[in-house]
């Protein structure tokens, strides 16, 4: 489970779903060797994070945070290690 806000600026510790905005993206299983199911990732955005910031998935990037008014103008990537594992 998610425990903390995707923006690594914020990284607000998750203690209620109702504030804020969940994200869930599919990402490539990378067992070898095996036809596996897609995985599930989660993602979230405090509630003063999401009022300015969306997410968005990129093949090439993978999850990038976007400022929603101008969301071509500047994006951050979500580093993995700043998104604790679920
Ligand atoms: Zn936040």
């Amino acid at each position: 489970m998610v425990s903390h806000c995707a923006n690594p600026q914020c990284l607000k510790p998750l203690h209620y779903l109702r504030e804020g905005k969940v994200f869930l993206f599919t990402g490539r299983n990378t067992s070898k060797g095996k036809s596996t199911l897609p995985r599930l990732e989660h993602y979230w955005l405090c509630g003063a994070c999401a009022k300015e910031w969306t997410l968005m998935i990129d093949e090439e990037n993978g999850v990038q945070l976007l400022e929603r008014k101008r969301r071509r103008a500047r994006t951050a990537l979500v580093a993995p290690s700043a998104v604790p594992a679920l």
